[in-house]
């Protein structure tokens, strides 16, 4: 008699032993999927990791139901990369799974296959299919330089870091390595931020590599991303896959090189649900399981990065010339204290700001503003008596949205009518606080009623063509101004802008979060790399009451190593990372009370093992969401401590804790280097 132990699509740690039926013998297999009946109804689609012969201590052993398929579908190098992800990121192999598969992964999808054939060629249009020439632009001499350094790096350090600056032509290199590894037969990820990954992009590979590449997006329909998994396991895979943070999932079988581009981009790491992983880190793990290089890019290298370059564990390769000598742009920072005080403003706009617009438009050239908060105002205040609305589910103020006429939570997304009087003092004036880009939006129409504009945030970008029409429009010049969040700053290259303008630095700055300031210079700097890429250097306007602060020089000079170093000397001061690993604890339960004894009792479990490395409970700064109140511990592990044992700690405390009845209701989860 056969036995097979199989993971459930469940957040639970174990697997769980099923009898395989006489039949299934001969064909199950590690990796492969089986529909197993659970608790008295349910049934699910399990996969099997373990075929023994081994009878487990009870009773009832139910037999599987049915076998999906003889040949599995997932390798043996993709289950020990999820166990992997599983062990670090302390969360069940069943979330990893659920991450892992695409949902409706049927065996041989063909019909996906081809609708996603034809998908592709209505996006590209049938002038780049027929083109069948391989056409690789030759480098610059600044590129082919750092190409060789790639070459000769990789042959003593697997892993490599491209610190060039924005609009260096990084993405001509990744080309030009590509072609190299599928020339020798190897696969190739390239990796890029969800955002990032646009038509833009796709289609500069697509040319170049044609069917060669598959592209994997989560936006992409179930089926779509089944069609590319399904190849991916064939015996023809995509030789290149282009994706986003989940393409580590799929499976690959002579992966040679890995590409993160934007390697500092904090979207690469997974917030909800577990697995809470971090692409960046799982790629690696990924390249390291098949002898792979990785290459990581960006201008603006994540502290992480940057130290185990310093500390020659990764290669170094430097470009600090933009393509065709264009020169960076020039920063100019605009006092707002100073500005506001002499009354050389227009809402949120100074007069410099305005007069450079001014030329821009009338030189036909066009101009980005960044303000990192969507919606009309952050949110509305009683002029009477303070009163100010807050979601009902979430501890948050709401964001009032002018167009749809509505408050807005988003945390848990609830929408509220706006009130017709105050609540509190049935007064009836509201004053609007604080900017969001429907405002800045509004403010740029009064002043430059002739200019046309577009609008790029979440509200804007619901839908994956709408983000794609929104940058091919600006890309066409069919508008003028472009309004965004963080969401213009992801590596879009645009040809006429000349002006960017930064409304408001401070509000980054102020984030209660000991990386606020490499975020800071990461997302300025990306935003500032907007302006002036093709023909002639751009301009950058920022706007600050920080005008004389360290942080906003070393931005305004391009200063990574002045911010690096300084930022440096906090984070080992205050046992913070690339120094200290953390791991954030999350306690969450409806009542509020309980909670807060629970977490205590939790943390004091904690500091009996690991003293003071363990801070807090403390309530986040959001500490309410969708009805269930938080509370967060956090750990600080040296670098070098074994994950391991800390891992065996805390998955016993938490089993102690949730043994208590009191502890009903009580859900518990962990963030490993939390972003
Ligand atoms: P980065 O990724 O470093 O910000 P890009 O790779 O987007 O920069 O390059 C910036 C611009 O320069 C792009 O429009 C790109 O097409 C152009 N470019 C870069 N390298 C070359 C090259 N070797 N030949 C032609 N155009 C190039
Ligand atoms: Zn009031
Ligand atoms: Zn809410």
């Amino acid at each position: 008699m056969l036995f097979a132990d199989v993971i459930l699509p469940l957040p639970l740690h174990d697997t769980f032993t099923y009898e395989v039926p006489p039949e299934m013998e001969s064909d199950i297999k590690r990796g492969c999927r089986v529909v197993v009946p659970f608790g008295t109804k349910k049934i699910y689609t399990a996969i099997v990791m373990k075929v023994h012969g081994e009878r487990p201590d009870f009773d009832v052993i139910k037999p599987i139901k049915e076998l999906l398929e003889t040949t599995p579908i997932a390798t043996e190098k993709q289950l020990q990369f999820w166990e992997w992800i599983s062990k670090y990121y302390i969360c069940s192999m069943g979330d990893v799974y659920k991450a892992a598969i695409p949902g409706s992964l049927k065996p041989k999808d063909e019909q996906a296959i081809r609708e996603k054939n034809r998908r592709r060629k209505n996006i590209l249009g049938d002038a780049f299919l027929s083109d069948d020439i391989t056409c690789l632009s030759p480098l610059s001499e600044a590129q082919g330089k750092a190409y060789d350094e790639i070459c000769t790096s990789f042959e003593t350090h697997k892993t490599t870091l491209l610190h060039g600056v924005t609009s260096s032509g990084k993405t001509e290199i990744y080309i030009h390595l590509i072609d190299k590894y599928l020339k020798e037969g190897k696969q190739v990820l390239y990796l890029l931020p969800e955002i990032a990954l646009t038509t833009q992009i796709t289609e500069r590979l697509e040319r170049v590599f044609h069917d060669r590449m598959g592209v994997y997006h989560s936006k992409f329909t179930d089926a779509q991303r089944v069609a590319v998994y399904q190849k991916q396991l064939s015996d023809e895979p995509f030789q290149l896959i282009l994706g986003v943070r989940s393409s580590v999932f799929l499976p690959f079988n002579n992966l040679g090189l890995v590409i993160v581009d934007e390697e500092h981009e904090t979207s690469y790491k997974q917030q909800d649900p577990a697995p809470r992983y971090h692409a960046r880190n799982a790629a690696l793990v990924l390249a390291n399981m098949f002898g792979a290089h990785t290459l990581l890019g960006t201008a603006t290298p994540s502290f992480e990065v940057y130290h185990a370059a310093r500390k020659d564990r990764y290669g170094y390769v430097q470009l600090n010339q933009r393509y065709k000598d264009i020169q960076l742009p020039t920063i100019q920072i605009v006092d707002l204290k100073e500005a506001r005080s002499k009354r050389k403003m227009k809402g949120a706009f100074s007069f410099e700001l305005i007069d450079a617009i001014r030329e821009a438009l009338e030189n036909k050239e066009q101009v980005i503003l960044f303000q990192n908060r969507r919606g009309y105002s952050n949110f509305i205040e009683c002029k009477n008596c303070g009163w100010v609305p807050r979601c009902e589910h979430c501890d948050v103020s709401l964001t009032y949205h002018k167009k749809t006429d509505q408050l807005t939570c988003h945390y848990c997304g609830y929408t509220y009518k706006l009130p017709e009087k105050c609540p509190a003092c049935e007064e009836k004036h509201f004053a609007n606080k604080g900017l969001g880009t429907e405002k800045v939006e509004d403010q740029i129409k009064d002043i430059f009623p002739e200019a046309t504009t577009l609008r790029m945030d979440l509200d804007t970008t619901r839908s994956r063509t709408s983000y794609e029409n929104i940058i091919n429009e600006f890309a066409d010049h069919k508008a003028d101004i472009l309004i965004g969040t963080q969401m213009v700053t992801k590596g879009l290259d645009f040809d006429n802008v000349s002006i960017v303008g930064i409304l408001d630095a401070d509000h980054l700055l102020h984030q209660p979060d000991f990386r606020s300031y490499e975020r800071t210079f990461h997302t300025l700097s990306q935003v500032a790399g907007r302006a002036g890429r093709k023909h002639r250097q751009g301009k950058v306007f920022l706007q600050t009451r920080n005008a004389d602060s360290d942080i906003i020089q070393q931005i305004v000079n391009n200063d990574y190593w002045g911010m690096f170093f300084q930022q440096m000397t906090e984070r080992k001061d205050f046992h913070y990372p690339p120094f200290y690993r953390l791991i954030d604890v999350y306690l969450r339960h409806r009542d509020n009370q309980l909670l807060g004894h629970l977490a205590d009792d939790m943390a004091e479990r904690l500091r009996n093992v690991f003293g003071n490395r363990v801070l807090g409970p403390d309530c986040p700064p959001v500490s309410r969401i969708q009805s269930l109140y938080i509370r967060k511990i956090m750990i600080k592990i040296e670098h070098g401590a074994s994950i391991e044992k800390v891992r065996n700690v805390l998955t016993a405390i938490q089993n102690q804790m949730l043994e208590q009845t009191v502890a009903h209701g009580l859900t518990i989860h962990y963030d490993v280097d939390p972003m």
